[in-house]
């Protein structure tokens, strides 16, 4: 999958619509400190699902909404549209039908955040597992962050592992495995409650 675009609104530092071309190889964002480089990357994992606040550098999930400034007030929502070229149809089963594939992110003040795929509602585990069978989103070792490639080699083994696990692209496995251990033990739970019931009617 490659991305193709990326558009924010009212995101951190970009208040005003802003629209990004990605175009294929290598790109570069080059600025002076302070400009909104670091904001960029966040929009891409924010897009992707990210759901800790901390690694979008703020305290609550509501901080990527523009804070307002001396001239402009604050905004009451923040949104990112990332667009991905799937005329290659690498894109999972599921979201493989088009030959443009536009992931949508939107937070408002005390409401929350909403995500779209190609106008079509869908809930944030599907945009993240869209992601992760992709090899790719919001905890990607392809998205390097400042400081982190100490953390790296400061890292314990199980912190390695799970980096070489999306890399070779299972990590949407072991998020699938969690949710079918969680409804087994969903079943278990019932299971044992119908045995109460049948111990009483015997
Ligand atoms: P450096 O080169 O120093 O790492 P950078 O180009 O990566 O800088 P960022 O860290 O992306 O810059 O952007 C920081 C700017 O974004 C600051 O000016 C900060 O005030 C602004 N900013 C962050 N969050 C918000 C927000 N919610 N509303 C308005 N501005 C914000």
């Amino acid at each position: 999958m490659q991305f193709s675009r990326l558009r924010l609104t009212g995101f951190k530092s970009f208040v005003d619509p802003t629209d990004l071309v990605i175009a294929r190889g290598l790109t570069g964002v080059v600025g002076p400190n302070g400009c909104g480089k670091s904001n960029l990357l966040e929009a891409l994992r924010w897009v992707m699902g990210e759901t800790r606040a901390k690694a979008m550098r703020g305290a609550g999930m509501e901080d990527v909404i523009f804070a307002g400034a001396s001239s402009r007030p604050a905004r009451n929502f923040a949104e990112v549209c990332l667009t991905i070229d799937n005329t290659d149809r690498l894109a999972p089963a599921g979201f493989n039908d088009a030959d443009q594939l536009e992931v949508t992110r939107r937070i408002t003040r005390d409401v929350g955040s909403a995500y779209k795929t190609n106008g079509k509602d869908v809930r944030a585990r599907d945009v993240q597992m869209l992601f992760a069978d992709a090899s790719t989103g919001s905890t990607s070792p392809a998205l390097v962050r400042q400081g982190q490639i100490s953390e790296l080699i400061n890292a314990k083994p199980k912190a390695r592992r799970r980096i070489l696990e999306e890399a070779a692209g299972i990590s949407g496995l072991y998020q699938r495995r969690h949710e079918a251990e969680l409804k087994l033990k969903g079943a278990e739970a019932n299971l044992l409650r119908v045995d109460d019931v049948i111990e009483q009617l015997a």
